[in-house]
């Protein structure tokens, strides 16, 4: 599959003025409350209405959706609203309610997008649709499962497609439910510019503080929408409670994020430099992180000598590392007198962590 620009005809045939708006509760609860949400987003600049109705959790005896039946009360949120709507669907047999309750668009879920299994089975079942597909990017950070599912789709003929990046699952807990990778997301856009790339940034945050910043980057980074988990009384949410947001304040967030356009030559320019920003930014951030994480090794090792009563410097292994670091980086066109310079200042931080454990 090359970059096709054909892929992008839904969205853009909703000639809007702002990125995409998918907006709607975790989890259809119960009519009155689709009905409810649907009602306060109808004046705002949200298109879509989302809500899960087969629920997969990672542990069962969490609530587990209310099946079919929330899709007619989808349905009648449409009727009311004029809202389009949205649900994530699994399995064929999901595939086949939506399209009976004439859902608009169906989203895979991040647990289905890293079994090309079930995503061969979903393409079999939605062959040849004009429904929008929109596929989110695999729970575990690999681009090339990402990309298959989408050419699988492509290629049963489906030709309304976008992927939604949701963030990927670590071992290590970091501040974020599931870690933006934005790298990934990048390179995935580098490779279809034209593929619609919409941000969810309620699974990546897991909480409601950082959504508002996640969605700034994601418009830097020329993100085309995005997917919010939205409820009337999120804290009372029968699933994922702590990430969502009320439709006040999603009209808020959309307030206060700047949208860029490209309009005029310098705007465009515009554009361009709070791109690239934007990949600075990220860049900078994973360096602080893995330096951090460098030096919590380094503290381990301070632990180790202590107890062996060994002193700090090793400068046979230090002048190793150093001569494997010159070679590394030349290799990645970066000077010696650089790599020197950090990494001296590296392990002068090193030495400086590895002293207090010893004087502790
Ligand atoms: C969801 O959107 O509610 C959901 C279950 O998402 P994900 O597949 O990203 O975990
Ligand atoms: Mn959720």
């Amino acid at each position: 599959m090359e970059n096709k620009k054909e892929l992008r005809n839904w969205l853009d045939a909703f000639g809007l003025d702002h990125p995409l708006v998918i907006a709607g509760p975790c989890s259809a609860e119960t009519e009155a409350q689709v009905l409810k949400v649907a009602h306060q987003l109808k004046d705002t600049d949200a298109t879509v209405l989302r809500a899960g109705i087969w629920k997969p959790r990672t542990r069962p005896g969490n609530f587990e959706g209310v099946g079919a039946l929330g899709l007619k009360w989808l349905q009648k949120a449409k009727e009311e609203t004029g809202m389009l709507t949205t649900t994530e669907v699994a399995n064929p047999h999901h595939v086949e309610h939506a399209l009976k309750h004439d859902i608009d668009i169906l989203w895979i879920g991040a647990r289905t997008t890293v079994s090309p299994f079930m995503i061969q089975e979903i393409a079999d079942a939605l062959q040849g649709t004009d429904k929008t597909v929109l596929i989110k990017n695999p729970v575990n950070p690999d681009l090339a499962l990402w990309l298959g599912a989408v050419e699988r789709m492509y290629t049963a003929d489906i030709k309304n497609l976008g992927v939604i990046h949701r963030g990927f699952s670590s071992y290590e807990k970091t501040k974020y439910r599931n870690n933006p990778e934005w790298q990934i997301a990048i390179e995935l856009q580098n490779k279809f510019p034209d593929l619609p790339l919409i941000l969810d940034p309620s699974h990546i945050a897991g909480r409601r503080d950082i959504i508002f910043d996640l969605c700034q980057t994601a418009l830097d980074l020329n993100f085309d929408g995005l997917m919010v988990e939205t409820h009337y009384d999120p804290d009372n949410a029968w699933s994922d409670a702590k990430q969502q947001i009320t439709p006040a304040t999603l009209v808020q967030i959309m307030k206060d994020l700047k949208i860029r356009k490209e309009v005029s030559e310098s705007e465009d320019y515009q554009n361009k430099l709070q791109n690239l920003r934007a990949k600075i930014d990220i860049a900078d951030n994973q360096l602080i992180e893995l330096l951090a994480k460098r030096m919590k090794v380094s503290e381990e090792i301070g632990h180790v000598k202590k107890s062996q009563n060994v002193a700090i410097l090793q400068t046979k292994r230090w002048n190793e590392i150093l001569g494997k670091m010159v070679l590394e980086g030349n290799q990645h066109g970066l000077s010696e007198e650089f790599v020197l310079k950090l990494f001296k200042a590296v392990h002068q931080e090193s030495i400086n962590h590895q002293q207090s454990i010893l004087d502790s």
